[in-house]
């Protein structure tokens, strides 16, 4: 989406309020979920623009619907997430370095942020997904759901492979 800044640039505004949708399943520029995950087919974008004593900042946050499956214990997940997507706004021409992440770019009076927010948007979307943060998982001997309480399983304390790990090296030590 090109958003035109002209009339905040020229002073006559000094807020501008944008909305509109992404489509993740555009033809020429799909956005790829990570394995494991579908996204809904648009992300909602909201924000505002604001000219602050000269410079100009944008404040957007990027909903997303996604589906996926708990990593724990497998179960289907409908989560959305929102990234928060804060920027300075630089004219083209004045930046020694145009690729510095803290700025977007305006030219002609115009202004894309859609490369800048779907990068943003892969890179903070979580690499894990849980059903709920304290999801108890799947036994890993029978398989039970333990979120639906215990298994018949002889009870052994097990260690979190995670913790082994430093169990172990506690024992070197
Ligand atoms: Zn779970
Ligand atoms: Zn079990």
């Amino acid at each position: 989406m090109v958003l035109d800044l002209t009339s905040l640039i020229s002073g006559k505004v000094s807020t501008l309020d944008f909305e509109y949708e992404l489509d993740t399943q555009s033809e020429d520029n799909p956005i790829i979920a990570p394995d494991d995950v579908s996204f809904a087919q648009s992300v909602k974008v909201r924000g505002t623009l604001t000219d602050t004593a000269g410079y100009i900042t944008l404040e957007a946050t990027a909903e997303l619907d996604y589906t996926s499956r708990c990593a724990r214990c497998l179960e289907d997940i409908f989560g959305k997430f929102v990234l928060q997507f804060n920027r300075t706004v630089a004219i083209s021409g004045t930046l020694q370095d145009e690729d510095n992440d803290s700025f977007v770019i305006v030219k002609n009076g115009k202004l894309d942020i859609d490369r800048e927010l779907v990068e943003d948007l892969l890179l903070e979307f979580p690499s894990r997904l849980l059903c709920k943060e304290e999801c108890a998982g799947l036994c890993p001997k029978c398989g039970k759901n333990l979120n639906f309480g215990p298994c018949d399983c002889p009870k052994k304390k097990e260690i979190d492979p995670r913790l082994a790990i430093f169990a172990k090296l506690l024992e070197n030590d």
